[in-house]
């Protein structure tokens, strides 16, 4: 028989406090941190199957009270370089020349990259090939697309075959039927006929080929477009499909633009703005883009509201969907947004009808995307439900001011477009944090604006959203842009309204963290994180669900 002192540390259960901290405290160490390790080391042993010796052995040394981190103020801190390497468009050089225009774009769902993206560039080309000589035209024949990296591993999941054909025929994703994707999955084996100057040439899905899913690709969503006559090239052209709906192409110089009114590169600077001219982001936003695009204030503010109400159709849409529907694809998964709307609606306690139904609005947006429908991107369709949610709770449930809404899209705007700057709105360049993070944190910046808050505050809402969706991964499973997608997007509405209400209940001047250091976060991680989580769909819940 033993008695307790006889038992070896292996024979504990992992839940046995006397297994996880040994008494004696090293010299150098303080007790927190003393115990703070011996809990690390012994969560390690139980995951990793060691015993607490064995992991203890390879964990690295405890760090000297001398040797903590510096403190903030005392000592400077290194700069974070900004991830140049990155695919990003304009590689953070330079003010943010980005519009509303270029930013929020309406397109058929399920994805901005994979969809949206695609359609614009086999639009594009066919543009270009519309204006080569009438005798190169005449001995077109054939028009072929290939798609790369991301685009082929997930592409069938988001329907990109269908957008690059909607494409080559003419369609754009703002004006393209839904029905006439829908009408491609059903029925394709259809052909169309495309017209370039006198020529017809026949088009169907099977022109769209699902190319190498690894190699090295300038960017992880590439694809080729050629125009073809028999083995010779007439035409041809490598795109990039780099995140949002933006498109970029093999020797891509950005438009020549106006200058802004206000130049800013970081959240910092923006903000030095608002402050100086006693004035708030919105307003700087709103200078820069009549400056840099040329429009009156009428002009934004009518494209914003077209948004607005593109916007609030598609949660509508979603609401009135029926309960019993079920999305597109192999996971059979059933729409839930009414449910959860009218079961939210029935809760006797008012914070969880509030959390319930915006997570219903949302859920109703991004299953619009899961159908193919036309969404918003902001800033991109798997994200979808996020802006939406807290647009049509600010503008149909609570009836906050339509020009106050207006402001939030701009600051909102403002948040994408600096973490377009500097980091990636792609998943297949950084993950989830790039899509849903960066919609939540523009969400929080709009309900942040939208209720006057002062600059430092919609900042401080901007980074809290953004700063807990660093690391986020995507892993869309069997591609389709449906789990985890759509409850993400709730949850990313959610922590949203969540960083809004600690922004503005917080003082603000004690928010450590900058919106600036959040994004450069985003862009390391980004560019640390394994290639398996970027929109691959070969790893995390794409494996581990079992489709059945
Ligand atoms: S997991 Fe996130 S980033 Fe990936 S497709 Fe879904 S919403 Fe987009």
């Amino acid at each position: 028989m033993s008695n307790r002192e006889d038992v070896r540390d292996d024979d504990r259960g992992p839940l046995d406090p006397s297994a996880q901290v040994p008494s004696e405290i090293p010299a150098g160490l303080d007790r927190r941190k003393f115990i703070m390790r011996g809990a690390v080391i012994s969560a390690a042993a139980v995951m990793n199957g060691c015993t607490r010796a064995e992991t203890e052995r390879i964990a690295p040394p405890p760090a000297a009270a001398s040797e903590s981190a510096p403190v903030q103020g005392l000592a400077p801190k290194p700069a974070v370089p900004l991830a140049a390497d990155l695919n990003v468009v304009k590689k953070g050089s330079g003010p943010v020349l980005t519009t509303v225009d270029e930013f929020y774009k309406v397109g058929p769902g399920p994805s901005s990259s994979h969809t949206i993206g695609p359609m614009r560039i086999t639009y594009d080309f066919y543009q270009q090939a519309a204006k080569l000589p009438a005798d190169k035209l005449a001995t077109a024949t054939k028009l072929q697309v290939n798609l790369f990296g991301s685009l082929s591993a997930t592409g069938k999941g988001h329907g990109t075959e269908r957008a690059a054909l909607a494409g080559l025929v003419g369609k754009e994703p703002a004006t393209v039927d839904p029905l006439f994707l829908d009408s491609l999955r059903d029925k394709p084996d259809q052909v169309f006929p495309v017209k370039l100057g006198n020529k017809s040439i026949d088009v169907s899905l099977k022109d769209v080929i699902y190319d190498a899913t690894k190699g090295d690709f300038k960017h992880p969503n590439t694809m080729t477009v050629k125009l073809l006559a028999g083995n010779d090239v007439l035409l041809e052209q490598e795109y990039y499909s780099v995140g949002g709906g933006f498109i970029e192409w093999k020797g891509y110089t950005p438009p020549k633009k106006n200058p802004p009114t206000y130049p800013f590169r970081t959240m910092k600077e923006l903000r030095a703005h608002a402050d100086n001219n006693k004035t708030t982001i919105a307003k700087i936003m709103l200078a820069n883009e009549m400056s840099i695009a040329g429009r009156s204030e009428a002009e934004v503010y009518a494209f914003i509201d077209k948004i607005i109400n593109a916007m609030v159709a598609t949660v509508k849409s979603g609401l009135s969907m029926s309960e019993d529907d079920v999305l597109p694809g192999p996971i059979k998964l059933h729409s839930k947004a009414a449910s959860v709307y009218k079961r939210a609606m029935d809760d006797k306690y008012q914070a969880d009808r509030g959390i319930g139904v915006l997570s219903a609005f949302a859920l109703a947006a991004s299953e619009e995307n899961g159908r193919g429908h036309l969404v918003i991107t902001a800033p991109t369709g798997g994200s979808a439900g996020v802006m939406p949610s807290i647009v049509y709770g600010l503008l149909e449930v609570r009836k906050v001011d339509r020009q106050k809404v207006r402001d939030g899209m701009l600051a909102a705007a403002a948040i994408g477009y600096l973490c377009k700057h500097h980091a990636t709105l792609s998943a297949a360049e950084g993950g989830c944090q790039a899509e849903i993070g960066v919609a939540s944190s523009m969400s929080a910046a709009l309900a942040a604006s939208a209720y006057d808050a002062p600059s430092l505050v919609v900042e401080n809402a901007a980074e809290s959203a953004l700063e807990h969706h660093l690391g986020m991964t995507c892993d869309p499973v069997a591609g389709y842009v449906q789990v985890p997608c759509i409850e993400r997007c709730a949850f990313g509405a959610v922590k949203a309204w969540t960083a809004y209400a600690i922004a503005s209940n917080e003082i603000a001047s004690r928010h450590r963290v900058g919106f600036d250091e959040t994004v450069t976060a985003l862009a390391e991680t980004a560019k640390d994180m394994n290639a398996k989580y970027k929109e691959t769909s070969e790893a995390g819940l794409a494996q581990s669900v079992t489709l059945c």
